[in-house]
């Protein structure tokens, strides 16, 4: 988004408003977000109650941007940041918001972008790896009691990125290709990667579980990937070896942004990012 468009729409809580209800409602049209009914009765709070189920509803309920109560003009500096790619604590430096405050938001424009993909029901839900609770306005990701770590498999084709989950595929299984099928395996912490699998140009997870004894590792972390090796994977192994802290459950997460930012390299991630945040949270089982 241009400068000069952005600093019209964070003029005003209701500028700010107007841009992200574009996304949210087609011509205007809203509609109850349970069952579908255009009828509505405004109420004198602002919020409508549907002429069908009864269901009282605002413009942003059950949509990701209705998590963290944050303003529109507040979202929209988020959007800006996020955009810009700065961390959590730079961010929070730029903002009168909590640091709390902030990761929460930054994760809710993370689980946005990862929900969008299309393999996103084999990482979010219950026993999957990471499980959306609500709890008030308040949603939040939180790592599923029943922990499956998921490997992801890297393709790049035609300049169009692709990080994958790998049905069937799970950490143990990784290492015993190393151990027995020689399949090259490097590390940072709990985050591994592979050469080149079959058709992926790399496999990828981060897991808690220790690999087993004795195995050594022979890709080198400082120069992960091979020169040959499409640009994709060169930006996401060089972009994950500098986070600090990453965590299985969150994993999916940080690899979907990653796709996301460069699949999306030459165009207004602004507008795509804020067309997603006022997307609905899917109901995943
Ligand atoms: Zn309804």
């Amino acid at each position: 988004m241009r400068l000069v468009d952005y600093e019209h729409y964070i003029k005003s809580e209701s500028t700010a408003r107007r841009y992200l209800l574009k996304f949210c409602w087609k011509n205007h049209q809203r509609y109850c977000p349970r069952c579908r009914q255009r009828k509505n009765y405004p109420l004198t709070d602002g919020r409508r109650r549907c002429a069908q189920c009864y269901y009282t509803y605002h413009d942003f309920t059950g949509r990701w941007i209705n998590n963290c109560d944050l303003t529109c003009q507040n979202w929209l500096r988020l959007i800006k940041l996020f955009d810009m790619d700065l961390t959590v604590l730079a961010m929070n430096k730029e903002l009168d918001l909590a640091y709390n405050t902030v990761y929460k938001a930054v994760t809710t424009i993370r689980c946005a972008i990862a929900a969008s993909a299309i393999d996103a029901r084999d990482f979010f839900g219950r026993d999957r790896s990471i499980e959306l609770k609500t709890s008030g306005r308040v949603l939040s990701p939180t790592p599923s009691s029943k922990l499956s770590t998921p490997v992801f498999g890297v393709i790049e084709h035609s300049g169009v990125a692709f990080v994958d989950l790998v049905p069937g595929l799970r950490p143990e299984t990784v290492f015993h290709f190393h151990q027995n099928f020689g399949l090259e395996l490097g590390h940072w912490g709990k985050t591994y990667f592979s050469a080149p699998y079959q058709r992926y140009h790399a496999l990828l997870f981060c897991t808690s579980t220790a690999p087993p004894r004795f195995l050594e590792f022979t890709l080198a972390p400082s120069n992960p990937s091979p020169k040959t090796a499409p640009d994709f994977l060169n930006y996401l192994l060089e972009k994950i070896r500098r986070y600090r802290g990453l965590s299985p459950e969150k994993f999916p997460l940080y690899v979907k942004e990653l796709g996301f930012r460069y699949n999306n390299r030459n165009m207004d991630t602004f507008s795509e990012t804020a067309r997603l945040l006022c997307s609905f949270v899917p109901k995943f089982g």
